[in-house]
């Protein structure tokens, strides 16, 4: 390789972190109008109880209506808004229109369980807490319809400080869901001390359910571990009802995927909950009457 091969090297190293700079940037900014606008918008996607069909609850999830780029993937943006610190008002934000939201929705006498998913840096601030006790109040939502989904990976970051505020999240009635479960390092020793209510199985494990005795074998092992743990488990990602067959035989309390719903608007997901309604009620008298 030749001197003049080495600098033209470099110089494309540095023209792409420039521009990978220059794009975080602009997205940065982006993500402050975004919050300043109210650019942000949750959508709701139901999670049906395998056993009766019933739709017992929702996850909020976090949509960027962007001005050129359309709508934006949560997956894109939140790590650019953990990076700089901005997870914190947003963070705020999806917390208070979800719990006003579910306040609403219970109102009109659609009592749904919302869940909501919190970023490391939330988990990890000691002032959240008082924050959460506070709105539930204002909104008058019962705390434990409030679910706090935390991720695997997220709760391992700093598993002592987790402890602590998951069980202060646990005294002021809120709920707590593991999610993504099976992607992360767990040591089994924290999973056991942390008071959980629900374990939510990894989509990945479930898309590969029906391909094979091994991943099979996974989505048994980690079903019969949350049941035997007390817990109510979750499939996400159900998107077949070959998936869901395999998931019937299993001890698996719920599923939420494109199969029950994608993530929709409080409008759509009122007109899902009333054409649903009127179909299980036809097919299970029994969903209707145990609520
Ligand atoms: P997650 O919490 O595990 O959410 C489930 C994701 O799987 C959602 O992606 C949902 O749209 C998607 N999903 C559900 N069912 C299916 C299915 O049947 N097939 C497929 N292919 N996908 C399905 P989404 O909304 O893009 O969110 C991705 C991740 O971004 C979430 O994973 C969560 O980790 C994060 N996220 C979303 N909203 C928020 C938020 O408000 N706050 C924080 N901190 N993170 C959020
Ligand atoms: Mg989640
Ligand atoms: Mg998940
Ligand atoms: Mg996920």
């Amino acid at each position: 390789e030749t001197n003049r091969d080495q600098s033209r090297r470099c110089i494309r190293f540095s023209e792409i972190r420039a521009a990978r700079e220059e794009g975080r940037v602009i997205l940065e900014t982006d993500l402050r109008r975004a919050l300043e606008k109210r650019e942000f918008f949750l959508v709701y996607q139901p999670q049906q109880r395998l056993e009766n069909h019933r739709i017992e609850g929702v996850e909020a999830l976090l949509r960027w209506n962007h001005a050129e780029r359309g709508i934006v993937s949560p997956a894109d943006f939140i790590p650019v808004l953990e990076e700089t610190g901005l997870i914190h008002e947003a963070g705020d934000w999806i917390l208070e229109e979800a719990i006003r939201q579910a306040a609403e929705w219970s109102r009109q006498g659609l009592e749904l369980r919302m869940s909501v998913n919190l970023a490391a840096a939330q988990v990890e601030n000691p002032h959240l807490i008082t924050r959460l006790c506070g709105l539930v109040k204002d909104y008058q939502l019962p705390p434990a319809q409030l679910e706090l989904e935390i991720t695997e990976s997220t709760a391992m970051r700093v598993p002592e400080q987790t402890l602590l505020n998951l069980r202060k999240f646990k005294q002021c009635g809120f709920q707590i869901a593991i999610d993504d479960f099976g992607t992360g390092y767990s040591s089994m020793s924290y999973l056991l001390q942390f008071p959980l209510d629900t374990l939510k199985i990894d989509r990945a494990f479930v898309k590969e359910i029906t391909h094979g005795k091994r991943n099979r074998a996974i989505v048994t092992a980690l079903s019969t571990l949350s049941f035997h743990l007390g817990l109510t488990t979750i499939a996400e990602g159900i998107e077949l009802e070959s998936q869901r067959d395999y998931l019937d035989a299993l001890n698996i309390d719920m599923i939420q995927g494109f199969m029950i719903a994608r993530p929709l608007v409080p409008e759509q997901l009122l007109a899902f909950m009333r054409a649903y309604d009127a179909d299980t009620s036809a097919s299970h008298p029994s969903a209707q009457a145990s609520s």
